[in-house]
């Protein structure tokens, strides 16, 4: 027997037969490896493991163990059973629910009873533009049209999606991009059109939660069409999905979008035929330019409203003995009194002989689904005895022979030339086997680099700005609390974190650029191995690179995940990625303490972060999630040169984003700890050191008054004694605020660190957002005049311990600055993190362990740091 693990890279191959567990079977064969399927080896990855191979014209990553899943035989042995396969279309033209309608019968399905019901309650927005003598014979009030985007991951659904809303949902090439359903409410024409851009999946089966999100969208929320967003260069994968819509009932309009690259191919595609063999219209777009959208809504709407001449409802044929074990579970559902016809029972009895847990479940009203099952159970094993292959394959190779059929008969390809594609050449590069790793890193290293010199000019100027500004303002106000709270509180706070909008905006172009051209999904591939030493998947490396923005939605962002135990490690390892919020600490810090090698010592930390997620992934992967591994199947996009565009409204958008965040949450923070640290204002040792300051300043008068050369000496020491007690009385006075009390509660956990109360403070508030460690220390800093000028960073140079045995010390020490960092990086996620992983586990207790446990290692590992770095300083 050889498998394809056995093949060598560029060798051709036809598979014949995928054994292993049921699930992944079912993933494989939906992705196209079914029997009869040619199949090129490319590549190996670094480390040899995972390969990467061609099949149906796409390019799919699969570890060596899966390989050896895939009986294959060579091209020359392999005719007899490709024969079974081409031309399977059988279309049964019988059933036509258009013709039903016109005959006043319900229509079966999700069109059918539900569905009109519904849209006769929902809202009664009538069109007066639009009435017509013929609405009183078949009154049609559609008040809104809700239309869903289906389609394969990266088939370009967001892209149609913002294009026709004028929405800026993030797209990116690489599957997995849209996680959550995206809403929004257009109006076209004299229509009221709700669109919902959903997760991309290859299936609807369901394989992993945003498949079944998918799913229970299309069967709960009833849209009234679905525009299903089809990839036209990788027509035979991508209609599989298609054939499932059909299954359902839906329908469909299908966007044949990516057009221009089809075109490019040379190859022919009759879609009017297309349209008459699946009773599905087709439309051409170009989603990334905009092309064809109109056309699109016009089809949409045409559907809607029953006026489209292609549209029906199709049944694909399954065979003789599938379709004989169909109509006897229908017949058993149809039993049923209580059966609504919301669903088609055809769907039903598929998914039951597809063995889907879920529809097992979703059928339970049913008063007889006891039996319903137990009939499904039967076919199954009839079936299975049979044909000796389960059922789910057997679907699998029914639903790719129809598509087959249908291409065969609709697509003419041009015989393309063996020249490597650009797509090639660059990942001959990109993923080369010794290259790939330095290159990547490289490739993080300017990132981080640029994202830091690069940012430094506009930083500058913004400082400038703000200064100037705060000065301007502060001398319009009376000296006062009015005056400290607009200078120090507000300025001090929010100005500190605004400084750094063009690092973060650069940051997020960088980490664009890796999503759009594609380079996303070869990390991930080049990853896979190092990845599965920590017992992890490559395709996890994805969020964790997407944690660098921003850790809430990279954690959104796993449920493209199959394993649930992968997604929780995944989960819980993302918050350790150094998000954008924590890079202007980085910066700030790093910047003021090491300027030479700030740009370096930030890569550090972003590598120490990467090597703490491994090292808790190990951790927890031999402690508490000892689950079995997904397969690592999955698609390599091929390279896109981004648009300028989506480039561009990416950055714009994160920019937007973290300005709000500054208007909001972290001006109120300004303010609030302005407060905190205002407030008392005075005590007894206070007002004895007041004392003092009014009578040096008098004397300091009378000598000026007085002036004699020889007096200039005195001058200088009054001079100095006034400095010095100023900024006594100043921390004196923050000492003793209410936020003092606070950061002196928590100084003694922090003090062995070499933390002073400043900081414990600022690390207490950053558990709001990472920004907020900047604007507390911005201005619990400020109005400190010992800076010489008003710039925080030169105050962090400054900042002395102001008690204890360390007092007239340097507090930022080498040492205690990168205990800081690490501090920074390893502890405490922001709230939203926190309620993303509360979120997305379902659990508190998830949320609980990240927050201790990030907490303590966090202790552990800066403590650690600020004795061990002096030893190298
Ligand atoms: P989704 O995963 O289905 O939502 O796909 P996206 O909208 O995120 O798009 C995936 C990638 O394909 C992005 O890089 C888009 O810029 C690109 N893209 C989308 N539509 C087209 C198209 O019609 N032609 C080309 N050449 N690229 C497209
Ligand atoms: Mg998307």
């Amino acid at each position: 027997m050889i498998t394809l693990r056995d093949i060598e890279a560029g060798n051709s191959v036809i598979i014949k037969k995928v054994n292993g567990r049921s699930s992944f079977r079912r993933r494989i064969s939906e992705m196209g490896f079914v029997r009869g399927k040619e199949v090129l080896v490319l590549k190996n990855a670094p480390f040899r493991d995972p390969i990467e191979y061609q099949i149906l014209g796409y390019n799919i990553s699969l570890r060596r163990s899966e390989a050896a899943l895939i009986e294959v035989a060579l091209p020359g042995e392999a005719s007899e059973f490709i024969n079974e396969f081409n031309g399977t279309l059988t279309v049964d033209k019988k059933v036509n629910p258009k013709s039903f309608r016109k005959h006043g019968f319900a229509q079966h399905g999700p069109g059918g009873h539900g569905r009109q019901k519904k849209q006769r309650h929902a809202g009664g927005i009538n069109h007066p533009s639009k009435f017509n003598i013929d609405d009183l014979i078949d009154p049609k009030p559609l008040a809104i049209i809700k239309v869903a985007f289906v389609g394969n991951p990266n088939s370009g659904k967001t892209s149609i999606f913002n294009a026709i809303s004028g929405k800026q949902e993030h797209v990116g090439n690489y599957s997995g991009v849209t996680v959550d359903a995206k809403k929004t409410i257009i109006h076209y024409e004299d229509y009221v059109i709700e669109l919902t851009d959903l997760p991309g999946t290859y299936s609807l089966s369901p394989n992993s939660p945003d498949e079944l999100f998918v799913r229970d969208h299309l069967l709960k929320s009833h849209p009234d069409v679905v525009v299903n967003v089809v990839d036209s260069s990788n027509l035979e994968r991508n209609l599989f999905l298609t054939t499932q819509l059909i299954d359902m009932d839906i329908q469909v309009v299908l966007a044949l979008n990516m057009f221009d690259e089809f075109e490019k191919t040379g190859d022919l595609f009759d879609t009017n035929q297309f349209s008459k063999i699946t009773g599905i219209p087709v439309i051409k777009t170009v989603g990334s330019k905009r092309k064809g959208c109109n056309r699109l809504l016009n089809k949409v709407i045409e559907v809607a409203e029953n006026k489209e001449p292609v549209q029906r409802h199709i049944h694909i044929n399954y065979g003789q003995e599938l379709e004989l074990s169909i109509n006897t579970i229908q017949k058993e559902i149809w039993k049923a009194s209580n059966y609504v016809r919301e669903y088609s029972s055809r769907y039903f009895a598929l998914r039951l002989l597809d063995d889907d847990f879920h529809t097992r479940e979703n059928i339970q009203y049913l008063e007889n689904s006891e039996a319903v099952i137990d009939v499904a159970n039967h076919e199954i094993k009839r079936l299975e005895n049979l044909v000796h292959e389960n059922t789910q394959t057997l679907i699998t190779n029914a639903r790719y022979g129809f598509v087959n059929g249908a291409l065969q008969e609709t697509l003419k390809r041009k015989n393309h030339s063996n020249k490597k594609s650009y797509s090639e050449k660059i990942d001959g590069i990109l993923t080369h086997k010794y290259l790939g790793f330095p290159l990547f890193l490289l490739i993080l290293w300017i990132m981080f680099q640029g994202t830091f010199t690069l940012g430094q000019y506009p930083a500058d100027w913004i400082q400038t700005g703000v200064s100037w500004l705060g000065e301007l303002v502060g001398n319009l106000l009376k000296k006062g609390p009015a005056h400290d709270l607009v200078v120090d509180g507000i300025f001090g706070g929010v100005g500190g974190v605004l400084v750094f909008l063009p690092n973060i905006m650069l940051l997020f172009f960088f980490i664009s650029l890796m999503e759009d051209t594609g380079y996303m999904a070869r990390v991930a591939f080049i990853m896979d191995k190092l990845m599965h030493l920590i017992g992890l998947h490559g395709k996890s490396f994805i969020p964790l690179i997407m944690g660098f923005g921003c850790n809430v939605p990279a954690i959104m962002s796993t449920r493209t995940l199959e394993n649930r135990g992968d997604r929780l490690l995944t989960i819980l390892i993302i918050p350790f990625m150094t998000c954008s919020a924590r890079l202007p600490v980085y910066i700030l810090i790093a910047g003021a303490i090491f300027p030479e090698s700030a740009g370096t010592v930030i890569f550090s930390m972003y590598m120490a972060g990467i090597l703490i997620s491994i090292l808790t992934a190990l951790l927890l992967k031999k402690t508490i999630f000892k689950a079995k591994e997904a397969p690592f199947v999955m698609e390599l996009p091929p390279y896109r040169i981004p648009t300028i565009q989506s480039t561009l409204r990416h950055m714009w958008t994160k920019g937007r984003e973290y300005l709000k965040k500054m208007g909001g949450v972290i001006l109120w923070a300004s303010i609030i700890v302005w407060f905190l640290s205002y407030f008392p204002r005075t005590n007894n040792e206070i007002s004895t050191m007041e004392q003092s300051l009014g009578q040096i300043q008098q004397e300091i008068q009378i000598v000026q008054n007085d002036a004699k050369p020889s007096y200039t000496i005195a001058l200088d020491s009054l001079q100095s004694n006034q400095q010095e007690l100023v900024l006594s009385i100043h921390s004196n006075q923050q000492y003793h605020s209410y936020l003092g009390y606070m950061g002196r509660f928590i100084e003694p956990v922090i003090r062995p660190i070499g933390f002073d109360w400043k900081i414990g403070v600022s690390l207490l508030s950053g558990i709001i957002a990472k920004e907020i460690v900047i604007s507390t220390l911005g201005v619990l800093y400020s109005g400190d005049e010992s800076a010489s000028d008003q710039s925080l960073r030169s105050a962090i140079q400054q900042q002395k311990h102001d008690q204890g045995k360390l007092k007239g010390q340097k507090i930022y020490t080498k040492g205690t600055t990168l205990a800081f960092l690490v501090f920074v990086l390893i502890y405490v996620p922001c709230i939203a993190v926190i309620a993303a992983i509360r979120k997305e586990t379902g659990q508190w207790k998830w949320a609980i362990f990240n927050v201790t446990y990030a907490t303590t290692l966090a202790w552990i590992a800066a403590f650690a740091v600020a004795k061990i770095a002096p030893l190298f300083f």
